[in-house]
C-alpha cells in the first residue's frame, strides 16, 4: 500500500471520464498501489447539481505534502476546472485525504483532510483499500468512525459498474 490517499471528485460533463482522465495523468508522477471503485453521491450544501462520481486512490511518490498539493492543483487546471460558476460544481476535485502518518494543519494544506471523518465518500472507499486503517490523529479505526456516521451526514447512493473504470484501473496498476 501506498502512503498517500487521493480523493477524486466529478460533478460536472462526463463524470466518469473526467475520473479516468484524472487517474491517468496522476499515474504519470507518482505509482498507483490501489484504486477504488467509483461512489455515486448527492451533492452536499448546493441543490439542483448533479451527483458526484467519487473514488480515492493510494499512491506513494516522493515529494512533500505541499508539493504534491502544487502537483493537484495545476492537474485540476489541466483537466479543465476553472473558477466554478456555480458553489460546489466543478469537473474535477483533487484532495490530499492521507499522508502517511502525517498531520498538517496550515491555512493553504490540512491534513488529514478536514472533512475526512464526516464524508462516507471518503471513508468508504479508502476502507475497500484498507480496511484496516487508523486515523493518525487518535488512533482509532477509520472503520469505527464510518460505522458511527449519522444517516443524515451519509451521501452515497450507490457503486458505479463501470469497464471503462476498471481498464483504466488495470492500466494504471500495470505501470506499477
Ligand atoms: P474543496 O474544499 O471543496 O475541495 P477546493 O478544491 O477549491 O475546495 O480547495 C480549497 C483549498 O483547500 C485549496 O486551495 C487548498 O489550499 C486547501 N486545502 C487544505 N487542505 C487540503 C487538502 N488536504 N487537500 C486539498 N486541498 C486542501
Ligand atoms: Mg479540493
Amino acid at each position: 500500500m501506498g502512503k498517500i490517499f487521493i480523493g477524486l471528485g466529478s460533478n460536472l460533463g462526463d463524470r466518469g471520464k473526467n475520473l479516468i482522465a484524472a487517474i491517468n495523468l496522476l499515474s504519470q508522477s507518482m505509482k498507483i498501489e490501489a484504486v477504488s471503485s467509483i461512489y455515486e453521491t448527492e451533492p452536499w450544501g448546493e441543490p439542483n447539481q448533479q451527483n458526484f462520481y467519487n473514488a480515492v486512490v493510494n499512491a506513494n511518490c516522493g515529494i512533500s505534502p505541499f508539493e504534491l498539493l502544487k502537483n493537484l492543483k495545476d492537474m485540476e487546471k489541466k483537466l479543465g476546472r476553472k473558477k466554478d460558476k456555480r458553489k460546489g460544481t466543478r469537473i474535477i476535485d483533487l484532495d490530499i485525504l492521507l499522508f502517511g502518518k502525517e498531520i498538517i494543519a496550515t491555512d493553504k494544506l490540512t491534513i488529514p483532510h478536514k472533512q475526512l471523518l464526516l464524508r462516507d465518500f471518503f471513508l468508504e472507499p479508502i476502507l475497500e483499500i484498507n480496511s484496516d486503517l487508523l486515523n493518525p490523529t487518535d488512533n482509532i479505526p477509520l472503520s469505527e468512525y464510518l460505522e458511527r456516521m449519522p444517516v443524515q451526514l451519509r451521501t452515497i447512493v450507490s457503486k458505479i459498474e463501470s469497464k471503462d473504470w476498471e481498464q483504466a484501473i488495470d492500466k494504471v496498476l500495470s505501470k506499477k
